[in-house]
């Protein structure tokens, strides 16, 4: 009985441990995988004719539906098996032209200096010259103390991005909340503007939009993220100065919701057809750029890495599917109507990846998954590590990905290249095809196409 119980207990660890050993057959197909990528590669090039032929593509925009046909048509010539669309309504945020924001007067002087800003996506403006004194704080905790002060005023949010945070990512987390939701916390106290710090680690005055959302109980005022340099300009003349006047003006709206698409392309697979595994990244990107790092580099890498598979031979034992989806920007409503087709179909989601963190030198990936699988795929680091994977770590996924998990509880894994230039382009004007690198991006979608090779081969 002791036994028996002893061998149910460790029989599934062992067995799992025991089929995840990497082995020779696994590095030199890797290999192969890699010299592919590395010297027929057309990720490069594809990712040029989203950024300048079809250039930035927000949801429910005429270049949203020229993606979409781009997406469909490329996955087709790479040789797709089967290429499908997946509807979803999407919102239709306009940005409007002639937003912008300049202080007025310092101290009773007039004195015009025009600040380099961004609306916030999503954000509502009727075009109105709003111009009132500014409030500047450093956080909410500030604001929350200077209440009284508010009302009447345009609040400037000093948030930081906190330097002394190596991974990137983490610092734009504890920041993005002054993005998401500062415009409602001034609003609360009656505020009639809200300028952010741009969440960038850069220093070069491009200002940053990203999404927002209003709290429906306070009035919707004018929203703008304003360039680093700036920002440090109204900070310490915020500091010195007893009264800044600025004045600013939105045009964003909403037009009725429209119907985007995720799109699709399968691989079957020959022995668990009915298991599947997701590989994506967000077709969509904010209007102001080309979205060549967000998500640009997602999407190419998930179709390099079908083109790959297929290029050398590679017959699935799962059924793989290569996913760009619609609307992650500002509604997430792609991956949400992903997870609710697999949910009414009741399909088996065994594994989901999202490269949607640049295209920058590949660092490793991260998880979210039970700690024995992220342990158990920690012996396939000394097969990727000769392309750049060091690190295998928890927290991490995609946003497109998350309702998979939150339906399924599927394991999820987010790619991670080098994230310390990252947030210089991050929803930026910058983030365009010539600040992505050929070679770096190739070899995201060599360590993405191992991985995917591994957990087709060993599960996870
Ligand atoms: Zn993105």
């Amino acid at each position: 009985m002791k036994k028996i119980l002893y061998l149910l207990l460790f029989v599934p660890f062992f067995g799992l441990s025991q089929s995840t050993e990497p082995s020779n057959a696994d590095a030199v197909f890797i290999k192969k995988l890699s010299d592919e990528i590395l010297t027929n590669g057309k990720a490069y090039d594809l990712l040029y004719e989203l950024t300048k032929k079809v250039g930035g593509r927000i949801a429910g925009s005429p270049a949203m539906y020229k993606a979409e046909a781009w997406g469909v048509h490329t996955f087709e010539q790479l040789g797709a098996p089967s290429v499908s669309k997946q509807a979803c309504q999407v919102p239709r945020w306009v940005r409007g032209s002639g937003d912008y924001a300049n202080i007025t007067s310092i101290d009773g002087k007039k004195q015009v200096r025009a600040l380099d800003v961004l609306a916030l996506g999503n954000s509502l403006g009727d075009g109105k010259k709003v111009e009132a004194t500014l409030l500047a704080v450093q956080n909410f905790e500030e604001l929350e103390k200077r209440k009284d002060e508010v009302k009447g005023k345009i609040v400037y949010f000093n948030n930081s991005f906190d330097a002394t945070i190596v991974k990137t990512f983490e610092a734009y987390g504890k920041a993005g909340q002054y993005r998401r939701n500062g415009a409602s916390q001034a609003a609360k106290y009656g505020a009639v503007g809200c300028i952010i710090r741009s969440l960038t680690s850069s220093t070069a005055n491009d200002p940053h939009t990203g999404g927002m959302a209003y709290n429906d109980s306070f009035p919707k005022i004018p929203a703008q993220a304003v360039g680093p340099r700036d920002a440090d300009y109204l900070w310490s003349l915020a500091k010195k100065s007893s009264a800044v006047k600025i004045s600013m003006a939105t045009h964003g709206k909403f037009l009725p919701d429209t119907t985007g698409h995720n799109i699709i392309a399968e691989i079957k697979g020959s022995q668990f057809p009915d298991e599947i595994i997701t590989i994506g990244g967000h077709l969509d990107s904010w209007d102001v750029n080309e979205g060549a790092h967000d998500d640009g580099a997602g999407v190419v890498h998930t179709m390099e890495v079908m083109r790959a598979l297929r290029a050398v031979g590679y017959q699935p034992k799962h059924t793989i599917r290569f996913v760009l989806f619609a609307n992650e920007e500002n509604g997430l409503r792609g991956g949400s109507a992903y997870a609710a087709a697999a949910k009414e179909k009741n399909e088996k989601h065994i594994f989901a990846l999202e490269s949607d963190e640049g295209g920058f030198t590949p660092r490793g990936f991260s998880f979210t998954a039970a700690p024995e699988k992220i342990a158990a795929a920690k012996r396939w680091l000394p097969l990727l590590k000769p392309y750049g994977t060091s690190s295998m770590d928890d927290v991490g996924g995609g946003a497109d990905i998350g309702p998979l998990h939150r339906t399924f509880n599927t394991p999820l894994c987010g790619f991670l290249p080098d994230s310390q230039r990252y947030f210089d382009v991050h929803h930026a004007r910058s983030d365009v095809f010539e600040n992505v690198n050929k070679r770096e991006l190739l070899l995201g979608a060599v360590n993405i196409a191992g991985l995917i090779y591994l957990v087709d081969t060993y599960g996870f």
